[in-house]
């Protein structure tokens, strides 16, 4: 039936909903790939927000299809280690991702805010005569007829596209449109993210641009990029409401932990995220697919989120481009879904499993499987192969 469909009275081959890195990076390879896209993004601005800062090498590899990975390098800092700490033994291993040079153009971690991703994609997207980026469109509802699917839009314009793709983050209308399931959990904790453009390289002895700090009472992680460095403190419960957590005092409090001599004049920002782990029942229905966190929300220990995310735009496009067989297009939310669940999920949950512990032995023994990452080569390549993500595609 779909191929009856006839382009001339659809308003684009794709509507992808959601403006987004996920969305505006899917988008993009679509248009690269001679197909009519228009994104609708609600927000009027202030698209640019700086959740993630990590790029990894299979995510870097993926988008030099749309030509922005040299410029992401170029502004991005190159983190060719990682370390776990313990807040009171410091160093504990420094892993290398020399190991992978074979396995991977981008041995490394790219240290960058996603907003630069974003830019670069909206620019593209802008500057491409396939393409239409439109912000202040909110879609309220999707409905898949016979030979499409409709989008219906704040203000009442109705588009039809071949296919929609909800890439609408964690609060997906798409998603809840078509009454799918997202089940999960929601950590106990908040993250409380402090930047600072103080050299914290200069200040704390041994760090890597990526630390991070095993402690049963206050792990952390420090985060460096070009901008400066972030510092990523569990707030739990006990803390009290955002409102009590985002306090000068607690913010104070937090900060001197790792900078005793720091205070608030020292920060660019302070912000804080609910953490969630869920995933939809399904990333496929008809002609309508989820990627991104829409999909998909996981812990941010380890940096998987949005890179999981352009993971499932970029692989699904390529779906899209080859002719779209439905077969294959099943195997790709098949496959996604079990990224999703089984590896991003586990991998990131196990961070912060090693992060928080308690348990004096256990502790000792985690250090211990540590340290023998950095005397076996072959083990250590493994590890990396996993948080690089690289594992997760194969
Ligand atoms: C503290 C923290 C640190 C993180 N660090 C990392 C990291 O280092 N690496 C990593 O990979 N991930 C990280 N993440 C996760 C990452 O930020 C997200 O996974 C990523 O932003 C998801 O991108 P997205 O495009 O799917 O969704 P979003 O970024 O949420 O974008 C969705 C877009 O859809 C728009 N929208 C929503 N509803 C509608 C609608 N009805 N109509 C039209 N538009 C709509 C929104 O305005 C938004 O612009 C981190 C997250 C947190 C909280």
């Amino acid at each position: 039936m779909m191929q009856d469909t006839n382009p001339a009275a659809l308003d684009a081959d794709v509507v992808v909903v959601g403006g987004g890195p996920v969305g505006t990076t899917t988008a993009l390879k679509l248009a690269h790939g001679g197909m009519r896209v228009i994104v609708l993004e609600a927000r009027e601005a202030n698209l640019l927000e700086g959740r993630a800062t990590t790029f990894h090498p299979p995510t870097l590899e993926m988008l030099e299809s749309i030509g922005v990975t040299e410029e992401l390098v170029r502004r991005g800092l190159k983190a060719p280690y990682y370390q776990f700490r313990d807040a009171k033994l410091g160093k504990i291993v420094e892993l290398d991702f020399g190991v992978l040079h074979q396995d991977t153009r981008y041995p490394y971690r790219l240290q960058l805010e996603q907003s630069h991703l974003t830019k670069l994609a909206v620019d593209g997207l802008e500057a491409h005569p396939l393409a239409d980026f439109r912000t202040g469109s909110r879609v309220e509802s999707v409905t898949q007829l016979p030979d499409g699917v409709e989008v219906h839009v704040d203000g009442g314009e109705v588009l039809r596209a071949r296919w929609v793709v909800g890439a609408d983050g964690m609060r997906s209308v798409v998603r809840t449109g078509l009454g799918l399931d997202f089940s999960g959990h929601t950590y106990p904790e908040r993250y409380l993210v402090l930047s600072t453009s103080l050299p914290l390289h200069e200040m704390m002895e041994d760090l890597a641009a990526v630390n991070y700090v095993a402690d049963p009472e206050a792990w952390h992680v420090l985060l460096r990029n070009p901008a400066g460095w972030r510092i990523l403190f569990p707030a739990p419960p006990t803390a009290g409401t955002d409102e009590e957590v985002l306090s000068d005092e607690y913010v104070r409090r937090e900060l001197r932990r790792v900078l005793p001599e720091a205070d608030l004049a020292d920060l660019d920002r302070v912000t804080l995220y609910e953490v969630h782990r869920k995933v939809a029942e399904r990333f496929r229905v008809g002609d309508i697919f989820l990627v991104g966190d829409a999909a998909h929300v996981n812990n941010p220990l380890g940096g998987m989120g949005m890179n999981s995310g352009i993971h499932d735009g970029m692989l699904l496009a390529d779906v899209l481009l080859a002719g779209a067989d439905s077969d294959a297009l099943d195997e790709w939310a098949a496959n996604r879904r079990a990224v999703a669940l089984e590896f991003v999920g586990e991998e990131t949950e196990g961070n912060w499993e090693a992060l928080r512990e308690d348990d004096e032995e256990r502790r000792a023994r985690k250090r211990e499987e540590w340290r023998a990452l950095e005397a076996d080569h072959g083990a250590q390549r493994e590890f990396l192969l996993r948080s690089s993500m690289l594992a997760s595609l194969k």
